[in-house]
């Protein structure tokens, strides 16, 4: 870290603790040249990672359309706005903790899957033709089989 006083590379943290309930670390530093003491604030960066797309071009996370895509597999089914909402939240804090600056939206789609398999059946279904596109029938009946262990990881 430079002094921003001197320009000088050299300088010691003299001081350092958690602030802003945690999420945040203050240090004081001090710099060895001319001896001017300041604060620097660290934060994680939880930002949610950009989207590359399966023909390799990268977009914006849209959470808009992911609660379209989520809303539209759900439409006329008897889940509650706020565990649509809970499932959103869910799947956008897994894909801060991938830590990455990019995923493939595959994976995004996937974790998709996982929250409607757990939210409703049909809607998982739904969600699944149309996402993965199913060329066969053998396709769809994977689809199906993993409705039995619907969940049982979480
Ligand atoms: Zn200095």
């Amino acid at each position: 870290m430079h002094c921003p006083f001197c320009a000088a590379e050299d300088t010691k943290v003299i001081d350092s603790r958690l602030a802003a309930d945690g999420n945040q670390i203050r240090r004081r530093r001090e710099c060895a040249q001319c001896g001017e003491r300041f604060t620097t604030f660290e934060t994680a960066e939880l930002v949610i990672p950009r989207v590359i797309k399966t023909d390799g071009s990268r977009q914006p996370f849209d959470e808009h359309k992911l609660r379209r895509g989520m809303m539209h597999a759900l439409q006329k089914r008897p889940v509650a706005l706020e565990q649509i909402e809970g499932a959103l939240s869910h799947v956008m804090s897994r894909l801060r903790a991938t830590g990455e600056r990019e995923v493939r939206s595959r994976l995004i789609g996937e974790l998709m899957m996982e929250e409607l398999r757990r939210l409703d059946q049909v809607a998982y279904v739904r969600f699944a033709s149309v996402y993965r596109n199913f060329q066969d029938i053998a396709e769809f009946r994977d689809a199906i089989d993993r409705l039995d262990d619907g969940g049982a990881h979480e």
